[in-house]
């Protein structure tokens, strides 16, 4: 095993209750819990007076007024939003429509893959539009604060951190999470895009990331080297276990994950293991007879 990642699971907060979780920063938690959001959706507030909101987070009427409610006495002239999971965006235009701001992100749900001529699953939020399109490199600029729109797909085709240039904090999205590794699930999601947008973020120097899922990550760079390592292993888990001749990925999850995830979350590790899968296709590693599918049948290449 390499060494363990880092992950910290000891977040105190209220749901809807704005905290201060830094100076110049505030964060409002949604209670959307599930294995996928840990205590749920953590919704940032940057600075005072002229603010920035990022990511609104699931179009829960609680979670909207809660956020408007933190707000009272601020103007919001931004919203960011990092990527289009149904955690993070669709309160967008609800929270909008209360407070105002425009909306800035790479895109609708997909688009990163769209561009590149692939069809993506449904799922995620599909009404996503933004106001204002974000690229790489695009410097977002508010009234005493400026973000730095950095590109990590992987996750998701359209996944944006946000890099507050003042701080040099960084918001990872679920590009980097605090308490767990991140869902990387085909068509959308993307491994090899994914592990290098992790080297990415590592030759960055961002002092501290604060993750929508989970508390501050303070050894940011210790800790994306781990997730990485993680990664790596995992690929080696999966030849292994088609060298051991597993030929489905349905074969080899128990062996991989019977340990680490409760047998309910095996669909979604089947998910990660395909994207694996595709990884070490498209590196010529492994071999597919027939269609790249989540059933079909693998082989060493
Ligand atoms: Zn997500």
């Amino acid at each position: 095993m390499s060494r363990p990642i880092p992950f910290r699971r000891d977040l105190t907060f209220d749901y809807g209750v704005v905290d201060e979780v830094a100076p110049g920063l505030r964060r409002v938690i949604a209670r959307n819990p599930s294995d996928f959001t840990f205590h749920g959706t953590g919704t940032y507030i940057i600075g005072h007076g002229n603010v920035a909101v990022i990511d609104p987070g699931p179009a829960l009427d609680t979670h909207v007024d809660a956020v408007a409610e933190a707000l009272a006495g601020d103007t919001v002239t931004h919203i960011l939003v990092t990527h289009t999971h149904i955690d993070h965006s669709p309160a967008s235009r609800p929270l909008q429509a209360l407070v105002g701001g425009a909306i800035y992100g790479y895109g609708p749900h997909g688009a990163g893959k769209i561009e590149a001529g692939v069809q993506v699953e449904e799922g995620g939020d599909m009404d996503f539009v933004p106001d204002v399109e974000v690229r790489h490199g695009d410097v977002i600029e508010g009234d005493g604060w400026s973000m730095e729109c950095v590109y990590t797909p992987g996750h998701t085709s359209n996944h944006i951190c946000y890099a507050w240039r003042e701080t040099g904090s960084l918001f990872p999205g679920d590009q980097v999470m605090g308490w767990s590794t991140t869902i990387v699930s085909p068509p959308d999601g993307d491994m090899g895009d994914y592990l290098a947008s992790l080297r990415h973020l590592l030759e960055r120097d961002d002092k501290r990331y604060w993750p929508t899922h989970g508390t501050s990550i303070d050894d940011p760079k210790a800790f994306v080297r781990a997730l990485i390592a993680h990664r790596e292993e995992r690929a080696g888990q999966v030849m292994a276990a088609l060298t051991a001749g597993a030929g489905t990925i349905a074969a080899m999850v128990p062996g991989i994950y019977g340990g680490d995830v409760p047998e309910h979350m095996f669909p979604a590790a089947a998910r990660s293991v395909f994207a694996t899968m595709i990884m070490l296709v498209n590196d010529g590693r492994v071999a597919c007879d027939g269609d790249l599918a989540v059933d079909a049948r693998y082989r060493p290449a």
